[in-house]
């Protein structure tokens, strides 16, 4: 609960953005707050403990989450990126926003065959986004150990997309 009240009192909320219609929520001032960001990287990965080995971070806001995690759990980062921009062969899987659509990919043979991979992301909306970085761990050859998240905005139906399939957490729910 305490962790729950220092990252909710740091979060903004602003309505309209980036389309009219949609409420954003604003992660950043957690991130500037070095006790706030270190608290919610902590409680990212503590339902999981000892039960994942790498963390997926998707781009970009998941990147920050993945590698505070990395360095408090001693996990190491799978950067689950947009499109075009890793190097080697790669696996890619398109999936729908809340706002739009887009790519995910990740290097083929990264990691480990059978590696547990805990997926974290700053928000959960729809669950398109996780839900293709877990596709992609699975066509890999990796296991999805779970999926993390600081935001859930429940009203977007992302549990009835993941849930049965992957143990989902989120911190706070909205
Ligand atoms: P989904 O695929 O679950 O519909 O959308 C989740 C993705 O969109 C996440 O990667 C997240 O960063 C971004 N996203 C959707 N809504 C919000 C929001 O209100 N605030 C922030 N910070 N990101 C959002």
């Amino acid at each position: 609960a305490q962790v729950r009240d220092l990252v909710e009192s740091r979060l903004v909320t602003i309505p309209d953005f980036p389309e009219p219609g949609i409420v954003f929520r604003d992660l950043t001032p957690v991130f500037a707050d070095a006790a706030a960001f270190h608290a919610l990287a902590g409680a990212l990965t503590a339902p999981f403990d000892g039960a994942f080995d790498h963390l997926a971070g998707v781009e970009a806001r998941g990147f920050l989450l993945a590698g505070a995690a990395s360095v408090l759990s001693g996990a190491g980062v799978l950067p689950v990126r947009k499109a075009g921009k890793l190097p080697r062969a790669v696996l890619n899987e398109e999936y729908a926003l809340e706002y739009g659509s887009a790519a995910l990919e990740v290097h083929e043979g990264e990691l480990a065959p059978g590696s547990r991979v805990l997926i974290v992301d700053d928000v959960l909306a729809t669950g398109g986004t996780v839900a293709a970085a877990a596709r992609l761990v699975e066509r890999a050859g990796w296991q999805v150990a779970g999926i993390s998240v600081a935001i859930e905005l429940e009203a977007l139906g992302a549990r009835s997309l993941l849930d049965g399939r992957y143990e989902v957490h989120s911190l706070l729910t909205y």
